[in-house]
């Protein structure tokens, strides 16, 4: 499709260029001739102009002065034209080849980045269908498996019924990160950016987690949170709320999870640290690709989390003009720093 699509457009530059390139050679050719027949013309008047005058031309029309020459000739005013047409068919050549091997790098560049997004978006849709496939077609196993089972129980079927719901849930905030992640990767989307106290996103997202920190018992520290940073508040929040959630999540039972904020030259640095099973040294360029989850997050936490949450927050903090980093030791912990202007 690429190189269909190419050839297409090299094609259409290459069109507009020798347009006007024959057009150009066209007026020159028109303008030329006009003025050869213009010069003839004065030329006969002065010949007959000094005849008339008795003016002796000689006869070797070598000698003669140049303003004499008798360029009123049709013949060489034929041979002149002749060459003209000549010389501008083979300019024009050598256009059409010159600017047909640019037009087609042109075209090659100009549709990269288009191809580039396709395929992106293609794997996206690819990754998608398969995540959700895997656990649809679970699920459309477990319900068949209990429908034909005709000893099944009401009590069994509530707890059918209730494993299912679970599996609909995790299934809706997959799908719900999906979208939030197309969401972020919309070319050329406006957003609404605004000054907004640290604290309050801090504290919003803090807040959002505080359910399973309960459950697992880890206590979240932070220092005093002072400043302000730009951006969209939702989506910020969303980010703190990944991370926090993570830190927690890879947190042993009883751990401790970090938040410390620095400010160094014109950017806030948010850093959440925690104490946890870390990330291997073999995973680190990986964590922010979307569905990617380390073995030992898949070992430890089966079915909590589909690798989507760091590629959101990386996409978040792109958009805020920021960056997010890593630095981790296996089973030490973690530390994520998201730097923001
Ligand atoms: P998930 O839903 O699996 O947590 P994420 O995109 O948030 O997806 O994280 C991707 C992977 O990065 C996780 O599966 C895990 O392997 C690793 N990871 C992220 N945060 C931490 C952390 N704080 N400690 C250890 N591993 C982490």
């Amino acid at each position: 499709m690429f190189h269909a699509a190419r050839f297409k457009l090299t094609a259409w530059y290459l069109i507009i260029i020798m347009v006007v390139s024959i057009s150009f050679s066209a007026v020159i050719y028109r303008v030329l001739t006009m003025e050869l027949e213009r010069f003839g013309r004065i030329q006969r008047y002065r010949i007959e102009h000094r005849l008339r005058n008795d003016i002796i031309i000689p006869l070797d029309d070598s000698l003669a002065p140049p303003q004499m020459l008798p360029i009123d000739d049709p013949e060489l005013v034929n041979y002149i034209k002749h060459r003209m047409l000549v010389t501008l068919i083979i300019v024009n050549g050598s256009i059409f080849v010159l600017s047909g091997l640019l037009a087609y790098m042109l075209a090659g560049r100009t549709l990269k980045p288009i191809a580039d997004m396709v395929d992106e978006q293609n794997r996206f849709i690819s990754d998608a269908s398969h995540e959700l496939r895997t656990p649809l077609t679970a699920l459309k196993a477990t319900l068949e498996v209990n429908l034909r089972d005709k000893n099944l129980t009401a009590q069994s079927a509530k707890t059918v019924l209730q494993d299912s719901i679970e599996e609909v849930n995790s299934l809706q905030s997959l799908t719900d990160s999906l979208l939030t992640l197309a969401q972020y990767q919309k070319p050329g989307a406006a957003y609404q950016f605004e000054t907004l106290d640290l604290n309050a996103l801090i504290s919003e997202a803090v807040k959002r987690v505080a359910p399973i920190a309960r459950e697992k018992n880890v206590s979240i520290q932070q220092s005093a949170i002072r400043g302000n940073v730009t951006g969209i508040r939702h989506s910020l929040i969303d980010v703190f709320t990944i991370l926090l959630e993570n830190a927690v999540k890879y947190s042993r039972k009883s751990g401790t999870v970090r938040i410390r904020i620095q400010h160094k030259d014109k950017h806030t640095l948010i850093s959440v640290i925690d104490r946890g099973i870390g990330i291997a040294d073999k995973d680190l360029p990986y964590i922010f690709d979307r569905f990617f989850r380390a073995d030992s997050a898949r070992t430890a936490y089966e079915r909590d989390g589909y690798g989507l949450g760091l590629s959101i927050a990386q996409q978040i903090v792109t958009l805020h003009h920021g960056t997010i980093a890593v630095i981790s030791t296996p089973a030490s912990g973690s530390m994520f720093t998201v730097t923001l202007p």
